[in-house]
């Protein structure tokens, strides 16, 4: 049977909300395939944090080899568990996948699908931007330490690694991007004038990988002034390439403008391998159980892995549901609805099926 399969797709529930947006994931994507006739195995993997807490183990190596091995993407729905305040099993799965796969980039694409959705007064109904945060590097490699740690005296040092190789990386994907979807603009965001050891690097590659672009317009932005530009007017910006920790924060206020946490999906990328999808939000302890997680993120991160796989048609029908589900007010209570997480999801399957 397996040669008959064009993709193989891992579903992991993970923590809180996350079993229940990933189950309304896993059934639109079921739904999207039956439409185009796009065989997609889909298999559910348990991890989670109680499977940390009750095996005392997160993830295998060979579970994680085997991830990466064997399936084209995955699902992840969310992790993080009030029973685990060290994060660890967040840290082992998330974590062990990015650097053992590489996923050097965080794809955070942040388009207004209904002006209201906006916080922002008269907002654009074009915003449409596309963040490529860096996903390996930067200040997120731990290096640094501590020194008289608990007293008075205590020092701690983090440090930002940049390597030409990941900056170059990151820079080109933005632009490849760029260039294949027709976007026309590929802004930088830096620090340079603090940061200028890191700063020259970026803006020496951004330059010369850019030079290879002549058609698409290039500029570079502090990333105090784009906090401000992202609210002012964020319909300005198409493709953002930046560090992993301003990607982390920008993309966040982007996900804000563009109509919140609820409908925000991001993809862990190595280009032409193995990607990992996930809501941008968290676990959201505080309604699991509840029946009430809005699951368009989830959904969202579908239509990412259909791109991925290069099953663009029905990765576009996808996001049309999306779009619909909203208009049509089958929704959850973040978006002033009354539907159920299942209900969504259900009206979602049903209308890919038609
Ligand atoms: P974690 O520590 O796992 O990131 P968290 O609760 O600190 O979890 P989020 O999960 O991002 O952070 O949630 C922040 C707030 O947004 C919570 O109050 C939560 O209820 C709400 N929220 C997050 N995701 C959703 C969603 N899919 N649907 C509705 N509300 C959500």
């Amino acid at each position: 049977m397996r040669a008959t399969v064009s993709a193989r797709v891992a579903v992991i529930g993970g923590d809180g909300i996350g079993p229940e947006v990933i189950a309304v994931a896993a059934d639109v994507l079921t739904a999207a395939a039956h439409r185009h006739g796009l065989d997609i195995a889909l298999d559910w993997w348990e991890l989670s944090a109680d499977r940390y807490l009750r095996d005392g183990i997160a993830i295998t190596d060979e579970e994680r080899d085997c991830l990466i091995r064997d399936y084209d993407a995955a699902l992840l729905g969310a992790l993080g568990d009030p029973r685990v305040p060290d994060h660890a099993h967040i840290r082992d799965i998330l974590l062990g996948l990015r650097f053992h796969a590489d996923l050097y980039v965080n794809f955070r694409p942040c388009k207004l699908l209904i002006p209201a959705l906006s916080p922002l007064r008269d907002p654009d109904p074009a915003t449409d931007i596309v963040f490529f945060r860096e996903n390996t590097e930067g200040l997120y490699t731990g290096l640094g330490g501590r020194f008289k740690a608990g007293t008075t005296e205590e020092v701690a040092t983090q440090e930002s690694l940049n390597t030409y190789h990941g900056v170059e990386r990151i820079v080109r994907a933005a632009f490849e991007h760029a260039a294949a979807t027709g976007r026309g603009r590929v802004t930088l965001v830096d620090k340079a004038n603090a940061l200028v050891h890191e700063g020259a690097l970026w803006r020496r590659v951004f330059a010369e990988v850019g030079a290879g672009f002549p058609d698409i317009a290039q500029d570079a932005m502090y990333v105090d002034a784009m906090a401000m530009d992202l609210v002012r007017r964020p319909e300005r910006y198409e493709v953002v390439v930046t560090s992993n920790l301003f990607g982390d924060i920008l993309s966040d206020l982007g996900a804000q403008v563009t109509g919140g946490l609820g409908l925000a999906p991001s993809g862990n990328i190595n280009p032409g391998t193995w990607a990992l999808f996930e809501p941008v939000h968290g676990s959201a302890p505080d309604i699991a159980g509840q029946g009430i997680a809005n699951p368009l993120a989830a959904v969202g991160c579908v239509a990412l892995a259909l791109a991925h796989l290069e099953m663009n048609q029905a990765a576009a029908d996808v996001d049309e549901c999306i779009v619909a589900s909203i208009r049509e007010g089958v929704a959850t209570p973040d978006l002033g609805g009354s539907a159920t997480t299942s209900v969504v999801g259900d009206w979602m399957a049903a209308r890919l099926r038609d």
